[in-house]
């Protein structure tokens, strides 16, 4: 019987020191003024090269972070692994918006590929399209406007880069997210996510496409994105978020003065997750979803309704997964209980996540009560051990 607040299981693989680190860490970030502050000092002292390395490195990267390199996430894989939790190793760099830049991303996923194929934890890979495709041919693509001969030749060289990653992929036996990222270049990520799906997920779903829930069109396109995969016959896979952008979004709709994609409260995107959730159940046959979310009411409402409807825990087209450093009660209980759990693993060099990093704690401020709730349970089981002791 899974209970998802069995914080012994939850933090069983971490140490009391960890659990302290973690602890002082989610202070902090629970702290929305201390948070916007801190994330504005550190964008100073890196656009003033002052050596904050160090101090980075020993708090926010060490606990979102596994390691520079695939090699290095090594022994977080492992321990991951030993309890029956799949890692989802994530390339956080932010590609140099230049083709040069673009081919490294592709040589850094591929290279990333062949090391996943050895490691049987290692099930999916990842890319974000603003890794190997120029943001302003993306935003062009979304608006309908016609490309010029040098931007129709780049586009055309992203699409190859995404080809050949998914069918390396494919050929070795992997799955393969394409995140989602800002409104106004997310048109054309859907449309060539769900020509990589038309492709490759003819017998299986493979390559899974991101929906943001968040967003108040996104049900519609949902039920248009199943319908057109049955009537093409190929298999509809999905990643379900709420999305990662909400501040941006909203400020960028105030300055250009249009309608915000959003929607307008925490429990309409709430609902609308949720709703989604059951939209992919009802298509299940056809349909692959991850549901990746924090929540533990969304979590725990599919798990209900697995159980209702003698959905097997492992079955093949439902997984879960969360962020490293992130919602361990979820992951742990839920890979206890033979669900098929998922941790995005970020690596890359200190200072070139950094925007990720930064991305983590500026998304921390639309997720503070998530935050607090971290922060509550480190406390208990801290507490809890202390008890025993
Ligand atoms: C494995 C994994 C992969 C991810 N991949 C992506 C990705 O590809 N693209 C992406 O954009 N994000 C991605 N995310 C981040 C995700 O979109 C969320 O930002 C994050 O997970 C928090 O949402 P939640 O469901 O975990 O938790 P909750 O704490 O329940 O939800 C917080 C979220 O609710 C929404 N929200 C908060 N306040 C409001 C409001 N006032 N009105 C409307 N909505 C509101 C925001 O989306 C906010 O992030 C990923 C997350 C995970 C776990």
């Amino acid at each position: 019987m899974l209970n998802i607040k069995d914080l012994s299981v939850a933090f069983s693989s971490k140490s009391d020191f960890d659990l302290k680190r973690a602890n002082l860490l989610f202070k902090i970030l629970s702290n929305p003024v201390i948070n916007k502050i801190g994330a504005t000092l550190t964008q100073k002292a890196l656009d003033f090269n002052l050596p904050i390395e160090p101090l980075i490195l020993s708090t926010i990267y060490q606990q979102f972070v596994g390691g520079t390199s695939p090699q290095k996430c090594i022994s977080s894989i492992n321990k991951l692994s030993t309890y029956n939790i799949q890692t989802v190793l994530d390339y956080s760099v932010e590609a140099k918006a230049s083709n040069k830049g673009f081919d490294q991303t592709l040589n850094e996923i591929s290279e990333l590929i062949d090391f996943s194929k050895n490691h049987p934890s290692l099930t999916f890979t990842v890319v974000k399209m603003t890794g190997i495709a120029h943001f302003k041919i993306l935003q062009k693509l979304s608006k309908n406007e016609i490309l010029n001969t040098n931007e129709k030749e780049d586009w055309s060289n992203s699409i190859k880069r995404l080809d050949i990653l998914c069918q390396k992929a494919l050929d070795n036996n992997l799955n393969f997210f394409i995140d989602a990222e800002e409104t106004w270049i997310q048109k054309a990520i859907d449309e060539i996510a769900q020509k990589m799906m038309l492709k490759y997920n003819t017998k299986q779903a493979r390559v899974f496409t991101t929906f943001q829930m968040y967003r108040n069109d996104r049900l519609d396109y949902l039920n248009q994105s199943i319908q057109h995969a049955k009537d093409n016959n190929y298999f509809f896979a999905v990643k379900l978020v709420r999305g990662a952008y909400l501040e941006q979004e909203n400020e960028r709709a105030r300055q250009f003065s249009y309608k915000t994609p959003m929607n307008p409260t925490k429990d309409k995107t709430d609902f609308c997750y949720d709703k989604a959730v059951e939209v992919c159940l009802e298509s299940l046959k056809h349909t692959s979803f991850c549901l990746a979310s924090h929540n533990e009411e969304s979590t725990l409402k599919l798990v209900n309704y697995m159980k209702q409807n003698n959905l097997e825990n492992n079955h093949p087209h439902i997984s879960f997964a969360q962020l490293y450093g992130m919602s361990d009660h979820i992951s742990y209980n839920l890979a206890k209980s033979k669900f098929r759990t998922l941790k995005y693993i970020p690596y890359g060099p200190v200072n070139d996540v950094i925007p990720y990093l930064m991305r983590r704690a500026e998304e921390n401020v639309s997720m503070t009560g998530q935050m607090s709730r971290e922060l509550g349970y480190l406390q208990e089981e801290l507490q809890r051990r202390k008890n025993i002791n």
